[in-house]
């Protein structure tokens, strides 16, 4: 090398790292204005480069108020001119806010939310939307949406900044309007605007993106619709990417570095299970199987994701890995996030594997000591458990694989101390929950994924109904029926304890009522209070069907499985998500009878309707999940901060699939090309993708 392009490295990169200035080095950010940015998150000028707007206002979709018509829908724009605040006959407040454009006078309205005025003040440029309404010779909007524009002081001169077509308005807080924010990033760009850029040119060229730069002064400061869209695509692009490459990186390190156990194929002892089953393997199932044996043979340790609806049958699919292990010679363990469902693993897979030579044990919280003894001594082939489990005394003599069931409900922390057990295991992560399609490339971008997405034959499916208190009757009525029939029936109740008396029916004050409801039958009270054995005891006399009607709260979430079982009802159903109340509906429906679920539900918000609609209309749980998105919006489903990923800020998880998806082949391309990013190339994108990170990659720059 001749030292030519290294030395371009090293001026670019000095250039990104200038980005890491505290915002105090731009000029006329003092330190009381560097403590308002704080709670944005703003430390440093490149956070400030990256603080974007919330949206855009379009001057030229800005009705002026001369021209607003009663009954319209409008935005207008203007300055605040006076405030007033009364109290109504009715002792109400009444806050009128009074806004004038050069055209005319609106005035905003608000009943007790005298609060507004504090940041309306007089002088202020503020944007109003609403529905106009003419009263007392006055236009005005009844609780307007409304924007703050510009600070105070009525001159436009320190407005300049913003007198573009297109308005950008920032998230802000108080203390902070965005025309502060505007006069910020303005000065920032001046200093530090001409920054490098993290993306190797070859990416940048392939997909057309615009630079860096030119992205980040255009999305403040747009200068039309067209260019602001390359930009916002070009910043939403970096995102989404570096956190693929990183993920990528990630999984790269420990390909590279674990020590894996490459275990024979498949012999004797798994066909002999395989023909043991009373049913046919789900062309799913044999695809997820091979995939799953293939992993299991090479000695890089697996760390695959198992995808499957309720029902779908990966349990049988676990069990096969358990037995590869065991005939290799290797333990094998699954852990269950409940005792319910150690439990029920427990019992099933004894049942499965009688006649097999295998030796299994329990191993919970409960458990005593011998169990640890044997399962580290190796005279334990499978252990199946609970989170005691990832206990620090519990050792392996030689875990070849271990299972986590839905691996959802496990912390991240408890994930990693698992693995950790033994000589890099291979892993197999289940869950039922579906998971986005889009959430499943980040939040578990590095692990590989497969999915079983058919059901055995024969299911009849659960018809849901949403009902209120009026149809109880009637869902009784039906429960009669059902047990009559021989048919099992869960009741779920959300709460053990009557502490909320008034909005949620406890389990135990059900079980006594509904006891006398159906006297002749045998009703039985499962939950989390319970001590282990008697959970225990239910739940095998439910499975055995000596219980009709199974009152309980959540513990039988996930997992549970008694095809017998063909009603469940679900009181107070407006308190569950979306993705509890498809995990509940899907412990019924198993067999091959029709299964009803009644969602009793009386929901008080407009969220808690949707999610009534939702649970309603559809049965397939990826639909619903990314309808779950929908409603509640990414933000609140997640835990991307806890997973130690860096946070998506522009993605709209939900609605950029394609591109996540594409950046993700990108993304992994290149890593797969230039594992540690050597490159000179891509210099500046490993830098990019450590400070992301939050220095959790730092690793990528030793060795
Ligand atoms: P989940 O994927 O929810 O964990 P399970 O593994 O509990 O599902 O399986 C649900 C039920 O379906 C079980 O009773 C299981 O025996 C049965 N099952 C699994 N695979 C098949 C299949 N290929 N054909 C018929 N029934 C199956
Ligand atoms: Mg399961």
């Amino acid at each position: 090398m001749n030292g030519g392009p290294g030395k371009d490295i090293e001026a670019s990169k000095a250039n990104l790292t200038r980005l890491a200035a505290p915002v105090t080095s731009i000029s006329g950010i003092g330190s009381a204005n560097a403590q308002r940015l704080s709670p944005l998150g703003i430390q440093t000028v490149g956070d400030l480069l990256h603080h974007f707007p919330r949206k855009y206002l379009d001057r030229s979709t800005v009705t002026p108020i001369g021209q607003a018509k009663t009954g319209q829908e409008v935005t207008v724009v203007g300055r605040v001119r006076d405030v007033e605040s009364r109290t109504t006959r009715k002792r109400k407040n009444m806050l009128v806010i009074t806004i004038f454009d050069g055209t005319g006078y609106l005035s905003g309205v608000w009943f007790n939310q005298e609060y507004h005025k504090d940041r309306l003040k007089e002088g202020v440029e503020v944007a109003f939307s609403g529905r106009v309404r003419y009263e007392y010779s006055r236009l005005q909007i009844v609780n307007p949406a409304y924007d703050i524009l510009g600070g105070e002081g009525s001159g436009s001169a320190p407005e300049a900044i913003h007198t573009g077509r297109i308005i950008p308005v920032y998230p802000g807080t108080s203390g902070v309007t965005s025309a502060m924010l505007r006069r910020f990033v303005s000065r920032a760009l001046e200093a530090y605007g001409d920054m490098a850029d993290p993306l190797p040119e070859s990416v940048r060229s392939r997909f057309g993106l615009m630079g860096i730069a030119e992205a980040v002064r255009e999305i403040h400061f747009p200068e039309g619709s067209e260019s602001l869209k390359k930009a916002r695509y070009r910043a939403l692009f970096d995102e989404v990417f570096i956190m693929q490459v990183g993920l990528a990186l990630k999984k790269k390190k420990r390909e590279r570095e674990s020590k894996g156990i490459a275990l024979a194929p498949p012999g004797e002892m798994v066909s002999r299970f395989r023909r043991s089953l009373p049913f046919e393997l789900t062309a799913a199932q044999e695809k997820a199987w091979r995939e799953i044996s293939g992993d299991m043979g090479r000695s890089v340790p697996m760390n695959r994701l198992l995808q499957g609806e309720v029902g779908s049958g990966k349990t049988v699919v676990a069990v096969l890995a358990l037995l590869l292990s065991v005939e290799n010679g290797y333990q094998g363990a699954i852990m269950a996030p409940t005792e319910v469902l150690a439990y029920q693993h427990d019992n099933r897979i004894r049942k499965m594997l009688e006649g097999f030579s295998v030796r299994v044990a329990l191993l919970t919280g409960g458990s005593e000591r011998d169990v640890q003894r044997a399962v580290a001594a190796g005279e334990v082939d499978i252990v199946i458990g609970t989170h005691a489990l990832i206990q620090k005394e519990v050792s392996f003599e030689r875990l070849g694989i271990v299972v986590i069931d839905e691996q959802h409900r496990f912390g991240v922390g408890q994930r990693v101390s698992l693995e950790r057990k033994g000589t890099s295991p291979h892993v197999l992560h289940m869950s039922a929950t579906p998971i986005p399609r889009t959430l499943s490339l980040t939040l578990y971008g590095d692990l590989d994924v497969s999915v079983i997405d058919e059901l055995p034959a024969g299911r009849k499916g659960v018809v849901t109904v949403v009902a209120d208190k009026s149809q109880r009757r009637g869902a009784f009525a039906m429960v009669e029926k059902e047990v009559a029939l021989g048919r099992q029936v869960y009741v779920i109740c959300p709460l053990v304890e009557e502490s909320d008396k008034l909005e949620a029916r406890a389990a135990q004050e059900e079980a006594k009522r509904l006891a006398g409801v159906f006297p002749g039958y045998r009703t039985e009270l499962l939950h989390g209070q319970m001590k282990s054995d008697e959970k225990r005891d239910v739940m095998e006399r439910f499975q055995a069907g000596d219980i009709d009607i199974l009152i309980s709260t959540l513990v039988v979430e996930v997992g549970v499985d008694v095809p017998n079982a063909t009603v469940m009802i679900i009181e107070n159903a407006d308190r569950f998500g979306l993705a509890q109340l498809h995990q509940l509906r899907g412990r019924i429906g198993r067999g091959s009878e029709r299964a009803v679920c009644v969602l009793f539900a009386d929901p008080a918000t407009e969220e808690a309707k949707a999610r009534m609609k939702a649970i309603q209309e559809y049965d397939d749980g990826f639909a619903l999940a990314e309808e779950d998105l929908r409603i509640r919006g990414e933000g609140t489903l997640f835990g991307t901060r806890q997973s130690g990923l860096p946070d998506l800020k522009l993605a709209r998880l939900s609605r950029n699939f394609d591109l996540i998806r594409t950046a993700r082949g990108e993304a992994f391309k290149l890593v797969e090309a230039d594992p540690t990013l050597r490159d000179p190339e891509n210099a500046l994108l490993r830098w990019e993708v450590n400070r992301r990170f939050g220095g959790a990659l730092e690793w990528l720059f030793h060795g």
